[in-house]
């Protein structure tokens, strides 16, 4: 902030504070980042040192990302500190003496770098990416710099497989010089056309599914082939909406066979999203106000124990509303275990079960003995508030359950 904005003094008050002594307080002034924006970003380069051995790191000296984009863009324009005709001092290893070899540059053009102050190697790509891709643990060639001229194979050892550090700095190097050939720039590159209509696709599908949520209809049919002549409600309901709206229809029509957004995932994906957005204003309408809580066993077609589990509650108005919110699968019928489902549901919705205020179970269940030992245990060291802003309400839930 401080590099776009200047601090203002704030004149002294006039009175009645007393006359200060004057003291040589320090000017405020902006505090200078590690460069100016307008700084051009190749100068940049020339000050961060061409020898890799005495460079600073470079999210010191660029702190945005964006900068440090410009300033790779830079360094790899100029490629890497390849001092070719320099004289490489020897170091002694064992009986015998070594150095760095000219020839290792022509054998990894791209990233190879020598430092004449350390007389060490380092790695171009993996010092512009170190920040994005992290560094491999102990390489020496982003740290200290290499000097074991006895291991050359180590220099193809940092390169490693396909999916090394260095080779994903490599990539993200060979990105930032060849822009187009990024896939987000790719995608960013589509047209508006085809945008909107993917919009259009997708807005025809998620009304289907809102459709068949809200009138508890089915969404598959038993044969969805093309050439059947009942394709389930949802397939038949977006082939209606398709033959009332040219749009709709030459959307889907010229649409790809992977891309139609008509296959059971999208629809199950697409319902779940309503499913967390109708518990969510539920949850909302609820507010921090008591509740009671209708529970009936829901077998399935294959005889699954299933728990059903509603809420009940008075809103704003003062009208008492009872509001579906999910099925449980249940491991066994014993109370605990129908308490720990219970408790699972709530914490999931973020209800606490201290703002229980009632039960309603299904009496003519064949669970009934295992509800009536879920009802004491969930009230089990519970007292009822004694407040009376809760009263009017309780009178409520006395209608309809067993408090
Ligand atoms: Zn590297």
């Amino acid at each position: 902030m401080h590099r776009f904005y200047k601090k203002l003094r704030t004149s002294p008050p006039s009175s009645p504070t007393p006359p200060q002594p004057i003291v040589n307080e320090p000017p405020i002034v902006d505090v200078p980042e590690s460069y100016p924006p307008d700084l051009n970003p190749e100068t940049v380069v020339d000050e961060l040192e061409a020898d890799p051995g005495l460079r600073k790191n470079l999210n010191t000296v660029a702190p945005t990302e964006k900068e440090r984009d410009r300033i790779r863009n830079a360094f790899l324009l100029k490629g890497p500190f390849q001092p070719k005709n320099h004289v490489f001092p020897l170091t002694p290893f064992g009986k015998k003496n070594r150095r760095f070899n000219t020839s290792w540059f022509n054998q990894f053009p791209t990233w190879l770098e020598y430092s004449i102050k350390k007389d060490a190697a380092f790695c171009l790509c993996c010092y512009l990416f170190k920040s994005k891709c992290g560094t491999g643990s102990n390489d020496s060639f982003v740290g200290e710099g290499f000097t074991n001229w006895k291991k050359p194979e180590r220099f193809q050892k940092h390169v490693g497989d396909h999916n090394s550090i260095h080779n994903q700095c490599q990539r993200a190097c060979e990105m930032l010089m060849n822009p187009k050939r990024h896939i987000d720039v790719l995608l960013s590159q589509q047209s508006e056309q085809v945008k909107n209509d993917y919009r259009i696709q997708l807005t025809s599908a998620i009304d289907c599914i809102r459709f068949l949520l809200l009138q508890g209809l089915a969404f598959r049919g038993h044969d969805e082939s093309k050439e059947s002549k009942n394709r389930g409600n949802f397939l038949e309901l977006l082939n209606f909406l398709s033959c009332h709206n040219e749009k709709i229809e030459s959307v889907f029509k010229n649409a790809s066979d992977n891309n139609k957004l008509t296959a059971p995932s999208i629809q199950k994906d697409i319902t779940n999203a309503c499913s967390v957005l109708t518990l969510k204003a539920i949850i909302l309408e609820l507010g921090e106000e008591p509740f009671a809580v209708l529970v009936d066993e829901a077998r399935d077609v294959s005889y699954k124990e299933q728990m059903a589990v509603a809420l009940r509650y008075v809103n704003e108005r003062g009208c008492v509303l009872e509001r579906f919110i999910g099925i449980v699968h249940v491991s066994d019928t014993t109370a605990i275990s129908l308490k720990a489902a219970i408790e699972s549901i709530f914490a999931s919705l973020g209800l606490s079960i201290s703002r229980l205020r009632g039960q309603g179970y299904d009496g003519a269940s064949n669970m009934q003995g295992q509800f009536n030992g879920l009802k004491s245990i969930i009230f089990q060291g519970q007292e009822l508030l004694a407040d009376t802003h809760f009263c009017r309400k309780i009178i409520y839930f006395w209608l309809g359950c067993d408090l």
